[in-house]
């Protein structure tokens, strides 16, 4: 259990919200509303809801949320708390870098790492959400939408019409391109990742892979152009596996079925151990990966709309912070339309909202994307230094186990959502929209 966590209040006036996507983002969004007073309705393009078959980490910002919002118990019950990162040589799995999380982010943060499968989570959140009155809507794909009337329109033609649209529509956005006036897709970064799940009771047969699944640790290996997850899941019954090597994927195709063969021959160079891992896969997808610039905007001035999410920055998966940064505009935004008393703050809160979030996940796209190169080096001079730094006790400041660097680790685990929304009302009510910035809030932590 985290330390107690700030709790929502309900707002002084209540608000129709629409919510657009029904993803981990969203879904959290509309719980942190609903618990605030509002009327929420999330629509959903699916025709069900659910989420990839994968696993996803969830750091101590996110597990606190998931507190306040009241889905903690639900998470806890089906996650796994990793006992350490550790990080091994490409060729002989000798482990080169470490970080503890048991007991280490109770200690320090006041809250655990969490590893947990999708379909849990999502499950999690959606009982959570319609336990506080959230209306969920499949099969509503919006296509349009009027700004000054807050009212979108389907597909299918239904429309709805709300106070706020809040857009958490993912890394294709509709509404991205709405509030910008043209599309600014994420772009194609070089790689893809390979997601499979493997049967632990299959790899228990192998010594080898057996002391993988009795100490749940987070393990990765990074090697020439190409690194490897590795984590358990659901109680240890099932172990997450994700394969991050150059896009081979034709130029029009996001996601394809990929195989074991091809995992074998890219990998035969590497610890043996990965080849064995990779003999016990059943079934595996590679999905193109790709990533975002920082957008102009994230509201219009016209109406009371706001993207939010992936929507709004996409990232590479490389510290494993996507969904908690569309978790925490979440909270932020909850934070606030909690505490709002009148429908003309609706767009202040908005562009208060952008601004508390866009400076931090601007920041954690771009380590996203610098731990890219840091993984992928060749052998060479670079990557003894990298190795040599890496085994420095205790880590400093620029360790590339960006995970193990004080300072950046501090920036990534330490954030508490709730108390930035408070902060940024309290400065919104003496009058001062807050200007926030990477650089006036953590110098420090500059890459
Ligand atoms: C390989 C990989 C591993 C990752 N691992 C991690 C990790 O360990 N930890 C982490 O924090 N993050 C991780 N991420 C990132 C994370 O998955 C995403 O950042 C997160 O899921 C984004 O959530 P979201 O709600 O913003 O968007 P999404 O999950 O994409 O949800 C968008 C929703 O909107 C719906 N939708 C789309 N268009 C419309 C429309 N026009 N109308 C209505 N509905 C619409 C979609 O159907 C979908 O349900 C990983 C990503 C990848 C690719």
């Amino acid at each position: 259990m985290t330390v107690s966590q700030p709790t929502i209040s309900k707002a002084p006036i209540t608000l129709d919200i629409l919510v657009v996507g029904a993803g981990l983002g969203g879904m959290t969004a509309s719980i942190g509303l609903a618990l605030a007073g509002h009327n929420v309705t999330v629509l959903e393009s699916a025709h069900q809801l659910g989420e990839v078959g994968a696993g996803i980490q969830i750091p101590p910002p996110s597990v606190k949320i998931l507190e306040t919002i009241g889905a903690l118990d639900e998470v806890l019950e089906k996650s796994t708390l990793p006992h350490e990162f550790q990080i091994h040589s490409w060729k002989d799995g000798k482990v080169i870098s470490k970080q503890n999380l048991v007991p280490f982010t109770m200690d320090n943060y006041h809250s655990h790492y969490l590893h947990i499968h999708r379909a849990d989570y999502h499950h999690a959140l959606v009982d959570r959400a319609q336990e506080v009155g959230v209306k969920i809507v499949l099969n509503a794909r919006v296509n349009h939408i009027d700004f000054e009337s807050a009212t979108v329109t389907t597909l299918n033609g239904e429309v709805f019409s709300g106070d706020v649209v809040v857009g958490y529509d993912g890394i294709k956005s509709r509404l991205r391109t709405f509030i910008l006036g043209y599309e600014d897709l994420p772009y194609d970064t070089g790689d893809l990742a390979y997601r499979a799940i493997l049967d632990a009771s299959e790899m228990k047969h192998y010594p080898e892979l057996a002391s993988l699944c009795k100490n749940p640790n987070i393990h990765f290996w990074w090697g020439p152009d190409c690194h490897v997850v590795l984590y358990m899941l659901q109680g240890g019954n099932t172990c997450n596996v994700v394969i991050l090597t150059p896009d081979t994927l034709p130029k029009d195709v996001t996601v394809q079925e990929g195989s074991v063969e091809e995992l074998l021959e890219l990998f035969k160079d590497w610890d043996p151990i990965l080849s064995s891992v990779f003999k016990l896969i059943h079934s595996t997808s590679k999905w193109r990966l790709q990533n975002s610039q920082e957008l102009k905007t994230w509201t219009h001035e016209k109406g009371n709309v706001i993207i939010l999410g992936d929507a709004a920055h996409a990232t590479l998966p490389y510290l494993a912070s996507g969904a908690s940064q569309a978790l925490e505009d979440a909270a932020v935004l909850s934070g606030l339309f909690s505490r709002i008393e009148s429908k003309d703050q609706i767009h202040d809160l908005l562009e208060l909202t952008e601004s508390l979030r866009k400076w931090r996940s601007t920041q954690v796209v771009l380590g996203s994307t610098q731990c890219r190169k840091i993984y992928h080096m060749h052998d060479g001079p670079e990557q003894e230094l990298r190795d040599k730094i890496l085994a420095e006790s205790p880590p400093k400041k620029g360790c590339p186990n960006r995970w193990a660097d004080p300072v950046f680790q501090k920036f990534l685990w330490g954030y508490e959502a709730f108390h930035e929304a408070e902060r940024g009302w309290e400065e919104y009510k003496k009058g001062k929209m807050a200007e926030y910035t990477f650089d006036n809030l953590y110098d420090d932590a500059k890459l």
